[in-house]
């Protein structure tokens, strides 16, 4: 009989570790401690309006047609995938504003109005950017990390040291760009990651480019029809979802992951567990004190976790048309890089930069006719910097309502028929988010690669990770490519072949 795999949190990283064990022949159960799958991206519905919780950009979607083709599925009979155009709009301080586009000459063009010489400059970055996700991408964020020794081989390393990835993300473009707007506009993506361009390795310049060269996606129906498809796909390969399952403990037995409890007190065999509930979180609540490895109290706090997010969902009776699906208004307050501010240890009350996405555009069917959802995300710091949200709330949602109209948003006080904020706490709270930190633990160079804790757990045998807390990182493309890399090391550790401990 096949190994039993017990994988904790119907996340993302969850559903495709499944759906790879399952495609190969591995049993496959996921206990799910609320009533549906997703994760972040679960999404929630007030009334007639429906709204993503979490992701809104897809990139890549070649990682999700593999993840399927893995498992001998086909992506799109699951989800269909709307190609955006333009990617996102970037609103700078100054009122200018950049249409980021796979449309390389119209977004030359736009650039030739800020400055003549800077079609040329992101020409120049955009070829070496060919040349850098040849070198860069399968190495780096498709091989599963074992030791910084077993990572990368020396001819790798010798090519990657000409995109000179110790560089941030920051010195890297303002190596190419004199104009600091387009600085910032091309390393937003820092903030997928929850950091400051200043602060971010310069290796995620790989996904600025993926963006310009494979477009920005929306699944149809949102981003809960991803995880909707990714359970449904799970299911057909015999994967069993547990919902409103939630795990009390991971079970550890001489050393070794034997399976979990739940909270009713059921106790589930098995001769692996995967965890895909968020690292710190599971870490402090679900793993037992003796099989936590190096991942002490003490080892936790010294860890750098990422920003959190203020969030907006909004109702409204009326549609922008006119408007894009993503848009990002990048404050002068951006610019500031001292240690606090690129940390996101402060609230910024006074110009916050923000994001809002208008999904409504493509997707009517979030709200009734004539009526549109819309997405505002703000960063903000995460529970470990103290902010008194109880206090804060009100004020600062009112804040954010009046800044959307440097977004085109106007007047939306009076448009709003539904709302729902999370803080930093309801993160924590309703999504078990450790500190509030959405993008996991930060990409620093200290938690890069095999710096960022292993897949395979070292405080028990047969217990792995899977999420943002692993290499790649946050974010659903680099979860993707880390659900291959568990199963690889699932399959070096419990081949198929091998006759299982467990009785079932
Ligand atoms: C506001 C926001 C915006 C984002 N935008 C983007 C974006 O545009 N593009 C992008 O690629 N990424 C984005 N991300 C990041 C992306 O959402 C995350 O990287 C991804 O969802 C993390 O997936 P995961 O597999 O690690 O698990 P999670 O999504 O954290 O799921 C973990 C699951 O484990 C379950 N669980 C926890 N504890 C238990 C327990 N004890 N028992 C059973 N189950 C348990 C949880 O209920 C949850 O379902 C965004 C995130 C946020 C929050």
């Amino acid at each position: 009989m096949s190994p039993r795999i017990v994988i904790v949190g119907a996340g993302p990283g969850g559903m495709a570790t499944a759906i790879r064990l399952a495609g190969q022949g591995y049993q496959v159960e996921i206990f799910e401690a609320v009533d549906r799958p997703g994760g972040r991206m679960r999404g929630f519905s007030l009334g007639d309006y429906h709204f993503d919780t979490g992701p809104t950009i897809l990139q890549v979607p070649r990682v999700y047609d593999e993840l399927f083709s893995s498992a001998g599925l086909r992506f799109s009979d699951y989800v269909t995938l709307i190609r955006l155009d333009p990617n996102t709009r970037i609103r700078f301080w100054d009122g200018e504003y950049l249409d980021l586009t796979s449309n390389i000459a119209a977004f030359k063009a736009q650039l030739a109005r800020f400055d003549p010489a800077l079609p040329a400059e992101f020409e120049r970055w955009y070829i070496e950017h060919i040349r850098k996700n040849v070198v860069g991408y399968e190495p780096y964020l498709g091989t599963p990390v074992r030791s910084p020794l077993g990572y990368l081989k020396p001819r790798e390393i010798a090519a990657a040291l000409a995109f000179r990835p110790w560089e941030s993300l920051y010195d890297h473009f303002k190596r190419f760009f004199r104009d600091e707007r387009v600085v910032y506009a091309l390393s937003y993506q820092a903030k997928y990651l929850g950091m400051h361009p200043t602060a971010c390795s310069s290796v995620f310049s790989l996904v600025t480019f993926l963006e310009f060269a494979d477009g920005i996606w929306h699944p149809r129906g949102g981003f809960r029809a991803l995880a909707a498809g990714l359970a449904k796909a799970a299911t057909d390969l015999g994967v069993v979802i547990h919902y409103n399952s939630p795990v009390k403990q991971v079970l550890v037995e001489e050393g070794r992951a034997c399976g979990v409890e739940l909270v009713g007190g059921e106790r589930i065999k098995a001769d692996a567990v995967v965890v895909n509930a968020d690292f710190g979180h599971a870490l402090t609540h679900i793993i037992p004190p003796h099989a936590r490895g190096t991942y002490t109290d003490q080892k936790l706090n010294s860890m750098e976790f990422s920003c959190s997010t203020f969030m907006l969902y909004l109702g409204v009776n009326r549609r922008w048309d006119h408007l894009p699906h993503h848009q990002l208004y990048l404050s002068a307050n951006i610019r500031r890089n001292d240690p606090l501010w690129a940390k996101s240890a402060v609230l910024d009350e006074d110009d916050p930069s923000f994001y809002v996405c208008n999904p409504t555009i493509v997707d009517p069917t979030n709200a009734p006719p004539g009526h549109s959802t819309l997405f505002v995300l703000v960063p903000v710091p995460n529970l470990r910097y103290p902010v008194d949200w109880a206090a804060v709330e009100q004020r600062y949602r009112d804040l954010i309502i009046r800044q959307m109209a440097k977004l085109g948003f106007e007047d939306v006080e009076r448009h709003i028929v539904v709302e729902r904020r999370y803080t930093a706490e309801t993160w924590r709270d309703e999504h078990h988010t450790y500190l509030g930190a959405v993008f996991n633990l930060i990409h620093s160079w200290s938690q890069l690669g095999p710096f960022r804790p292993h897949i395979r757990h070292n405080g028990a045998r047969n217990l792995y990770w899977i999420g943002g807390a692993v290499h790649p990182g946050s974010g659903l493309m680099t979860i993707l490519e880390a659900a291959k890399s568990a199963v690889h090391f699932i399959g070096e550790d419990l081949p198929l072949h091998q006759t299982t401990a467990v009785a079932h």
